[in-house]
């Protein structure tokens, strides 16, 4: 809280309206699903509904809570707009829709409905959630070993003719069973040419006598997210396959090696994309690097050709190139890595070279 009302200042705001679960979870520990946070240079307010009375007193230590009958955030807009010295109040129009707009201003009287709420110019609790602390860093290294785990336990079941469902279904069971909240995404199971969709979610497609089969998935431990990609195959690969594996293995591997706190995130990805592009696969390298995850899958900083922003420690980052060939085979190996003062720390340990299943 400290941290974001030292932003809240210099930001000129007197206060902050957060409505993103996310932003609010990390800000108060509320997990429900209803709610909206207020925050003051002197005081802070969690408003939610009666169904979570219990579980915000249990949660929530870092503000007061109030429940309300109707919706929360229009009940905050106008506590907001009651307390003396707020004169403007921040809300993050990236998480804002237009109607919900409309609403808040409808809770305020007349005279403030036009200047009080005020779009906040750069995420400023997203910025926060960047750089994660310690405990932080603990939740998120157990979540991708609980990943890592899963993976294991994939390779004992793997088999040609099994569906792409089955396999989800079975990665998702298992999940739940060693405690999982729950998945951070649709888990992507693409086999044989549909591994050349990056984001080739699970079908009743069948496992080929012969080919790719991507795996990438995540689960959600303790509200952080974990993401992670392996890439085996079915059968003898042939050589065209081979290659295109070993390339970007050690694209891979270089992206990961040049993670470091101060490198910007365009140099983090131009290491993979280089080894890509000697390797005559450029082309077929289609999106970037990778990103900032934490309780969210897609957080900032985005790991893309060009990025400028530069690491910090403490940042949670995936490493993930990939190369797809359409009607031929796709390959992605992604790891999640801590950035530390003079390198990374991959959080997803598990081996990388090809399985021949
Ligand atoms: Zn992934
Ligand atoms: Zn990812």
């Amino acid at each position: 809280m400290g941290a974001v009302r030292r932003r809240l200042t210099r930001s000129g705001l007197s206060g902050l309206l957060v409505t993103h679960l996310p932003d609010l979870r990390y800000l108060s520990g509320f997990t429900g699903s209803s709610a909206a946070l207020v925050v003051t240079r002197r005081s802070a307010r969690l408003f939610t509904d009666g169904r979570y009375t219990a579980q915000a007193a249990e949660e929530v230590k870092a503000s007061s809570v109030e429940i309300v009958s109707g919706g929360p955030a229009p009940a905050a807009v106008q506590w907001l707009a009651a307390q003396v010295g707020v004169e403007f109040a921040g809300f993050d129009p990236a998480w804002t829709t237009v109607a919900e707009l409309a609403r808040w201003k409808q809770a305020l009287p007349a005279r403030l409905r036009r200047n009080f709420l005020t779009p906040i110019a750069a995420p400023l609790v997203e910025t926060l959630r960047l750089v994660k602390d310690e405990d932080e860093l603990r939740i998120m290294a157990d979540a991708a070993l609980m990943g890592c785990r899963l993976f294991d336990h994939m390779l004992g079941f793997l088999r040609p003719g099994l569906m792409e469902n089955e396999v989800a279904a079975e990665l998702e069971h298992q999940a739940r069973l060693q405690g999982a909240q729950g998945m951070s995404f649709d888990t992507i199971v693409a086999s044989g040419i549909r591994s050349s969709l990056p984001h080739g979610r699970a079908t009743t497609a069948r496992l080929p006598r012969r080919g790719f089969l991507t795996l990438d998935f995540g689960i959600i431990h303790d509200g952080y997210c974990s993401d992670m990609t392996r890439t085996v195959y079915f059968g003898t690969p042939k050589p065209k396959e081979r290659r295109a594996y070993q390339s970007v293995l050690e694209a891979q591997e270089a992206a990961v090696a040049a993670v470091s706190a101060g490198v910007s995130c365009g140099d983090v990805d131009e290491a993979a994309r280089s080894v890509l592009r000697n390797a005559g696969l450029g082309d077929a390298f289609t999106h970037s690097t990778g990103h900032g995850v934490g309780l969210e899958i897609h957080e900032a900083p985005r790991l893309g050709a060009g990025q400028t922003s530069r690491l910090q420690a403490g940042m949670v980052v995936t490493i993930e190139p990939g190369v797809y060939l359409a009607g031929e085979f796709g390959i992605r190996i992604e790891d999640m890595v801590a950035v530390t003062r003079d390198g990374g720390w991959v959080l997803t340990p598990t081996p990388k070279a090809l399985i021949e299943l």
